[in-house]
């Protein structure tokens, strides 16, 4: 950035349709100290991703109240594939609880921050056999996906290191999911766990795609027959795990249902209304959410919790998105704003759709970014129409397709402040695409004066 703007006076425009909703402490950043962000992508480059590891504490602190309330054993798992933060993982252990990992690769980096293993739990469809041996040998829960794994499982254990298992089912509204099992392969499975005392039973588990409180009870209410079943076999289900799949707001439900309703194919520059988006809007906070799948009736007028409570039954959660919930922003460099026509503009970013990436899962990050700008004209112009693309040459390298209101021209070397971008999308699919460097990932503490610094989000 050239020195004179970097000394100018910066202007925050908040976003006029889909306002990110933002935590006070990140309201504060982005709207009390624009020119902090300034100086950190002078210094880091463009994007940049910061994290606040103490967000994710402040939800699991929510999400604990609730499971306290409702008076039950319980635990939560962190869904680590959501973000490769390690300062997120450092402060999932330093409040105490567990990671779910999915990859030998997450487990180092639990283990590396003094997890122990048997907080740990690995779920997944295709562990590797040197996965299957790490957990084992740490001791971690193992959920497991199909009769064929449990029979893989079986050949690497020794009654030294028993494996302590979960299996996991495969709720009827997924039946055509390639996760999980159907309840006649479950009983195959604890009958053959009866008979082996290298198999420590510890419970069910299931995960299921979309954020229905609804789907959760029904698969719930599905597995009763399998509790049963397994105390049959004189077998104890200590724990289950009902996966991930908290909810999160990213926009006032009122500014996004207002924009479902009347969004058309105009507001999108390549004619095309995608077919379905993550509920940006939704009604639910992820507490909320909790508390109304724990209150709501499982069986005989008996809710959720007491079902788990009078049946000392574990009650287990593995967020990823929700623990993610105002940990992270992103923030681009604009590089080029060119015109197109009839008031139109493309905004070229430093960075590209890899970086904030929902347009590659045929969707759109319905959240408007920030504008923090330097440029002296801003005032004299208009609301103005921009899509935002990426610095690559790919045609498909699109961060919004959606025609974005600016209340003024942006210009070349201002930022754009994506909120919220922790869960999935900053990082999933991240690369060296041209050979750009990969962006710095930063987590933001206070020193002893409580001045924020940053550090590089390393071990
Ligand atoms: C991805 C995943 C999660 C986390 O899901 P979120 O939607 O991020 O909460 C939890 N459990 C399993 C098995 C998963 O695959």
């Amino acid at each position: 950035m050239n020195r004179q703007k970097f000394n100018m006076p910066v202007i925050v425009h908040n976003a006029l349709q889909l306002p990110p909703l933002l935590s006070s402490q990140l309201q504060d950043f982005v709207f009390q100290m624009p020119g902090t962000l300034f100086q950190w992508v002078e210094q880091y480059g463009s994007p940049l991703h910061l994290i606040w590891p103490e967000a994710l504490k402040q939800n699991l602190a929510r999400l604990t109240r609730v499971l306290e309330e409702h008076h039950l054993p319980h635990k939560i798992y962190y869904g680590a594939k959501v973000n490769k933060s390690k300062a997120l993982i450092e402060a999932v252990l330093q409040a105490g609880a567990g990671v779910d990992v999915s990859s030998r690769y997450e487990m180092q980096d639990a283990l590396q921050f003094g997890a122990d293993g048997s907080h740990l739990c690995a779920t997944g469809p295709a562990k590797t056999a040197d996965f299957h041996e790490l957990l084992i040998a740490q001791g971690a829960l193992i959920s497991i996906d199909s009769a064929e794994e449990f029979e893989d499982l079986i050949c690497h254990l020794s009654l030294e290191y028993p494996a302590r298992i979960l299996l996991r089912y495969r709720p009827i509204s997924a039946g055509d999911s390639r996760f999980g099992m159907p309840s006649k392969i479950i009983v195959q499975c604890l009958q053959h766990i009866k008979n082996d005392p290298r198999l420590i039973f510890e419970g069910f588990h299931m995960h299921l795609s979309g954020y229905q409180v609804d789907s959760r009870l029904q698969a719930l209410r599905e597995l009763l027959p399998l509790v049963a079943a397994a105390h049959e076999l004189g077998l104890v289900p200590k724990l289950i795990d009902i996966g991930g799949g908290l909810p999160v707001q990213y926009v006032a439900s009122s500014f996004y249902e207002a924009f479902i309703a009347r969004q058309t194919s105009k507001d999108y520059r390549n004619g095309f209304v995608p077919e379905g988006f993550y509920p940006y809007g939704g009604a639910f906070d992820a507490a909320t959410w909790l508390a109304a799948l724990l209150d709501s009736e499982i069986q005989n007028g008996v809710s959720v919790a007491r079902y788990f409570a009078d049946h000392h039954i574990t009650f287990a959660l593995e967020p990823g998105r929700a623990l993610a919930d105002q940990t992270a922003i992103s923030l681009f460099r604009i590089i080029r704003v060119k015109a197109l026509g009839n008031g139109r503009y493309v905004i070229f970013v430093e960075g590209s759709s890899f970086n904030a990436c929902e347009t590659w899962f045929s969707s759109e990050f319905l959240v408007d970014p920030i504008l923090l700008s330097v440029c002296s004209s801003a005032s004299n112009h208009g609301p103005v129409h921009a899509y935002l693309a990426g610095q690559t040459c790919l045609d498909d390298d699109i961060l919004s397709n959606r025609w974005i209101s600016f209340k003024a021209l942006p210009c070349a070397d201002d930022l754009l402040v994506y909120a919220n971008t922790g869960g999935y999308q900053m990082d999933l699919l991240e690369n060296e695409f041209h050979r750009h460097p990969m962006p710095k990932r930063m987590y933001v503490r206070s020193d002893s004066n409580g001045v924020p610094i940053i550090c590089a989000d390393t071990v």
